[in-house]
């Protein structure tokens, strides 16, 4: 595992204080090792449980086959649970993430969607590793699949790690630096999920669609107008305003976006491994108080401990 450097402080813990809506602490998005982290679920809980989450939801990419795991392990430790997923979406060709929260996981028109979602992945996995040979770098295919275990999940990430065991980058933020965002050699343009159909299969199924770490998606102003708008148009009801993915000032300006278009506001972690993520399970500071929490129009669908 690799350390952080020595006198580096950790994201999180230059965080401003923000007062607290209420003593929840809420981690409503990260992964497993189903999709793109590397803890199974059980361990996951336990860590959620030490880290001092009452409220958790397992959020694997385009993938619900952890949820049963996730909610008996949250049961075991004592934390409440809701389901949850992160659907893969392209919108005006940038790729946009949408969580789903509180649903039915068994719900048929939902898992048929995230399998037609994943569908696409391993013919792009053959892709990106074919233009990573192009820069001289053999075997990535089977390499990002030893980390993925499943062609049907393979990301970018499983690509990241094999070119850090592989010595060509220092740590997996450097190779998407280098070879995995757009306008990079090892980027490979692909079609998600259209936005109205991850929100419909979500709230198809009792959940309640979020905006994931939109300050990620480098969107014009008009357009990222346009996003929001149309994913409220199409029944979206909240966003993500403290994420690992945000700076104290984007949540700021999230929040504001928040109020602006009435959604109600989720936070979550984003954690995927130990020493590769910024930002640890239930180490983001509180949602700002004015604000609406998503759990508090999901009470009915919480699993409680
Ligand atoms: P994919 O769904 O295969 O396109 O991979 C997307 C995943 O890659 C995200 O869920 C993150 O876990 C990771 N990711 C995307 N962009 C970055 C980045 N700039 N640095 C580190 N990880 C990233
Ligand atoms: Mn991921
Ligand atoms: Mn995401
Ligand atoms: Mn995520």
């Amino acid at each position: 595992m690799r350390r952080r450097p020595a006198g580096r402080r950790p994201a999180y813990e230059r965080l401003p204080t923000i007062d607290r809506v209420s003593p929840l602490n809420a981690d409503l998005h990260c992964h497993s090792l189903l999709s793109d982290g590397t803890l199974e679920p059980e361990a996951l809980a336990a860590r959620a449980r030490r880290n001092g989450v009452q409220l958790w939801a397992l959020t694997d990419h385009d993938e619900v086959d952890g949820q049963r795991r996730a909610a008996v392990a949250a049961r075991a430790q004592g934390l409440d649970y809701l389901s949850g997923v992160e659907i893969s979406v392209t919108f005006a060709g940038v790729s946009v993430h949408i969580v789903g929260l509180g649903f039915d996981a068994a719900d048929r028109r939902l898992r048929d969607g995230l399998a037609a979602t994943r569908s696409g992945r391993d013919r792009r996995a053959h892709q990106i590793a074919a233009a990573l040979e192009h820069e001289g770098i053999g075997g990535a295919y089977a390499g990002a699949l030893a980390h993925a275990g499943n062609p049907a999940m393979i990301s970018r990430t499983h690509f990241a790690r094999f070119l850090v065991d592989a010595g060509v980058c220092a740590d997996t933020d450097a190779v998407f630096r280098r070879f995995l965002v757009e306008g990079k050699p090892g980027y490979v343009p692909h079609r998600w999920a259209a936005l109205a159909d991850a929100v419909r299969w979500i709230t198809g199924a009792g959940g309640v669609a979020v905006v994931a770490h939109p300050a990620r998606y480098r969107f014009k102003p008009n357009e990222e107008q346009a996003l929001f708008s149309e994913f409220v148009a199409h029944g979206g009801r909240a966003v993500e305003v403290v994420t690992g993915s945000h700076s104290p000032a984007e949540a700021v300006r999230y929040a504001q976006v928040a109020a602006d278009f009435g959604l109600l506001a989720s936070c979550g972690s984003d954690f995927h491994a130990p020493g590769e993520s910024r930002i640890d399970l239930g180490a983001l500071p509180a949602l700002p108080s004015r604000l609406t929490p998503v759990w508090s129009e999901l009470e009915h669908r919480v699993q409680r401990a």
